[in-house]
């Protein structure tokens, strides 16, 4: 930020969303990947902290996650860690070290990573986002992460994760526990009597967001999970993918990584 002339630290959401309009103004959450980055455009920071955004809360059906909660908080919730297997927080733990994890926020890393652990946890178990700008609106994940290029600026307050509460599995690849997965696979559904129901299968480092695999989906939709079953979607999730390498993996090795993943995921989703 070598322009940087103004620092707002509003105290409503009201006053930050005008101080938003002002050209060459960004939201600061942990500041952790907007310090980092050397950006000329960018002439005020709008600091998030006294928004009141830092929360955990169940209610109507589902946990309310405020936008600037704090990995480590999103890592330590017992809610979290109760729901899912854990996967969120699991998710969140995952997303960076504990340094980081102290000062980096859930909205900040789903914008600065949207292909990582924590944006593939979210999209397996459902979540919706709210955003403010002209109007308040809330999108499911996916088509937020799609249409946010395009979307006039806007500010994130809060990530919904219905409490259906489903059984979920989280498996990836790094290259160091403390590096960031090279490809990650988050698998979640409801199993009655051995049958699965309402399967998400979500892969992160296979594309520039978070992304689903529908046919993979599909086909273990009413099924039991047997080895075969297993196999088959397994398959279909990594055909469904075309990924850029990069010095972390070649595109074969996160296609193989992605078949290896939804596989070992789906497997201890069964046991
Ligand atoms: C040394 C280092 C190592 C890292 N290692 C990893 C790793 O292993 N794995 C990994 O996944 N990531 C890693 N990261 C990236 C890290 O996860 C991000 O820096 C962090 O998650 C960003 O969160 P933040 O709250 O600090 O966001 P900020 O830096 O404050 O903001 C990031 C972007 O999001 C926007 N923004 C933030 N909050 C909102 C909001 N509520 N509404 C609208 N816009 C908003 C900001 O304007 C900015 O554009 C690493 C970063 C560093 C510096």
């Amino acid at each position: 930020m070598r322009n940087l002339n103004e620092i707002h630290k509003p105290t409503s959401i009201a006053d930050a969303l005008e101080f938003l309009q002002q050209p060459g103004a960004v939201a600061l959450a942990g500041g952790t990947a907007l310090n980092a980055d050397k950006r000329a455009d960018v002439r005020a920071v709008v600091d998030l902290s006294e928004l009141g955004l830092a929360y955990i809360r169940e209610s109507a059906g589902a946990i309310a996650l405020g936008a600037t909660t704090r990995l480590s908080a999103l890592a330590e919730s017992p809610i979290l860690r109760a729901l899912a297997n854990g996967v969120l927080a699991q998710a969140a733990h995952q997303s960076a070290t504990s340094i980081l994890r102290n000062q980096a926020t859930l909205a900040g890393t789903l914008i600065s990573e949207p292909a990582a652990v924590l944006a593939v946890a979210l999209l397996a178990l459902d979540a919706r986002v709210t955003v403010m700008g002209a109007t308040t609106q809330t999108f499911a994940l996916d088509a937020w992460l799609a249409a946010r290029a395009e979307m006039p600026p806007s500010l994130v307050v809060e990530i919904g994760v219905p409490l259906s509460n489903p059984r979920a599995a989280l498996c990836a690849v790094a290259r160091t526990p403390s590096d960031k997965a090279i490809v990650c696979a988050v698998v979640a559904a409801q199993i009655e009597n051995g049958i699965a129901r309402d399967v998400r299968i979500a892969l992160g480092g296979v594309g520039a967001t978070a992304t689903r695999a529908p046919a993979a989906e599909q086909t273990l939709r009413a099924q039991t999970f047997d080895d075969a079953t297993i196999q088959n979607a397994a398959r279909l999730a990594a055909q469904g993918i075309s990924p850029r390498g990069d010095f972390r993996g070649s595109a074969e090795y996160r296609i193989e990584m992605a078949h290896v993943l939804t596989r070992r995921a789906l497997k201890e989703l069964a046991s």
